[in-house]
């Protein structure tokens, strides 16, 4: 099954909704179902190899019981024709990949089988010869219900098969009541087959619909469970399933560091500003955070309340000291106004950054680590990154805003 990713539900519901039997869907849709059943195809097409060649060689017997005089002929057209053009669509088969190359050399297998046994048809005018023509609705058969070729394909096998009876049966020699039957024998199983046919493919298509539809939803549910509602980074619940694919439980220790960061004062900034502020700066600080960190190829997750933390795989201490620098001072340039900070007349943040070769059972020290760098950055001054080893980054002076071309932006 794909995943539902690259589907909306709007479009499953759409083609879902509309009148009539599809199929086809849009092309979207469609490039999905192909993909979906072409490896079960692929797998059916495998187990029927050795089967359709027995028994079709098998009723070689009828040609000896039925037509001795031609069964030299079916022999040589068995072994030295057919059975080695089987070997060479079923190899094509796996050589090529597109769904419709798939499909054309699967529905020449029937039409192969069938010019053969029409052949020694018409190379016979013996009052048996008419027997031949009930391998047809078998042929169709085999088509149209168990290889169950895609509708489109299916009918035009049908046609060509129809076709090449036709063809045959027009200068065969045989009384009118045997053609009769033949032609009503063989209608009406290419009837039946094309109509069971387009069942399947109508069960297959809208069954493929129906488990797409509920992988889309499944993956909607899962997406929202992960996804902090208001900022839209992830949660904790998407933290750790995070780290459990970042570090495998058998997995050696990888290099990784965590920057946790807390934006200062904010408790003032609700105070004075009112909560709906507070929501609109947390989503500033959020986006501009996804932003920046993307640059150094890092996750950020909403920790907690104001609380952010940001995940480097396979960097060291000099990148998260980098990365943790450039979120503070975009996180200054926002310039958003904070009347009650005592660390700068803008929102500002403290992160605390810690680096090493960490396992699954040593994830958390890092966090504690990155913990500890934190605390000493709000008790050094606030508005400062802050390394495992007491690294600082030094805040001279809280930057001015200026106008620049009627812009408001920190000098
Ligand atoms: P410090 O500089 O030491 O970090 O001080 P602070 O005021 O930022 O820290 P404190 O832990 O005292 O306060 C955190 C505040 O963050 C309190 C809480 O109301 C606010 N907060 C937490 N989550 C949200 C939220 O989703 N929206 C808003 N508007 N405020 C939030
Ligand atoms: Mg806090
Ligand atoms: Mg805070």
């Amino acid at each position: 099954m794909p995943s539902g990713t690259q589907a909306t539900l709007s479009d499953i519901e759409d083609t879902l909704s509309r009148k009539g039997w599809r199929t086809v869907f849009p092309p979207h849709l469609e490039q999905l179902y192909q993909e979906d059943v072409g490896k079960v195809r692929a797998r059916a097409v495998k187990r029927a190899l050795v089967p359709t060649i027995i028994i079709y060689n098998l009723l070689l017997i009828t040609d000896v019981a039925l037509l001795p005089q031609t069964a030299h002929v079916a022999a040589f057209l068995h072994f030295a024709v057919v059975t080695p053009g089987l070997f060479l669509l079923y190899f094509l088969y796996f050589r090529v990949s597109g769904f419709l190359q798939r499909q054309v050399a699967e529905a020449a297998i029937p039409v192969l089988i069938c010019a053969q046994t029409l052949t020694v048809m018409a190379l016979n005018d013996a009052p048996n010869a008419g027997y031949y023509q009930y391998f047809v609705p078998l042929i169709l058969l085999f088509s149209n219900v168990n290889q169950r070729l895609d509708t489109r394909i299916a009918n035009v096998t049908s046609t060509v098969i129809l076709l090449l009876y036709a063809a045959v049966l027009y200068f065969q020699v045989m009384p009118p009541e045997q053609k009769l039957a033949g032609v009503s024998f063989i209608l009406v199983s290419s009837y039946l087959g094309l109509s069971a046919n387009l069942r399947a493919q109508h069960d297959a298509r809208y069954g493929f619909l129906f488990r797409l539809r509920e992988n889309v939803r499944l993956q909607a549910a899962e997406t929202e469970a992960m996804q902090d509602p208001m900022t839209g980074l992830g949660n904790r619940r998407h933290l750790a399933s995070f780290a459990r694919e970042l570090l495998p439980a058998d997995g050696e220790g990888r290099a990784l560091s965590a920057i946790l960061m807390d934006i200062d004062f904010f408790k003032a900034f609700n105070d004075r500003y009112g909560h709906g502020c507070g929501d609109d700066c947390l989503k500033a600080v959020a986006d501009m955070l996804d932003r920046t960190v993307k640059g150094f190829k890092g996750t950020a997750f909403r920790y907690g309340g104001e609380e952010f933390l940001i995940l480097l795989p396979d960097s060291d201490k000099t990148i998260a000291l980098g990365c943790a620098e450039a979120v503070r001072m975009a996180v200054e340039d926002l310039a958003i106004e904070h009347g009650s900070s005592q660390a700068s007349p803008f929102v500002t943040a403290s992160l605390g950054v810690s680096s090493g070769m960490v396992t699954v059972d040593t994830f958390q020290l890092l966090i504690a680590s990155a913990d500890a760098a934190l605390y000493a950055a709000k008790a050094g001054g606030r508005n400062r990154v802050m390394g495992p080893d007491g690294e600082s980054t030094k805040i001279a002076e809280p930057r001015q805003p200026v106008l620049l071309h009627g812009r408001r932006v920190l000098h």
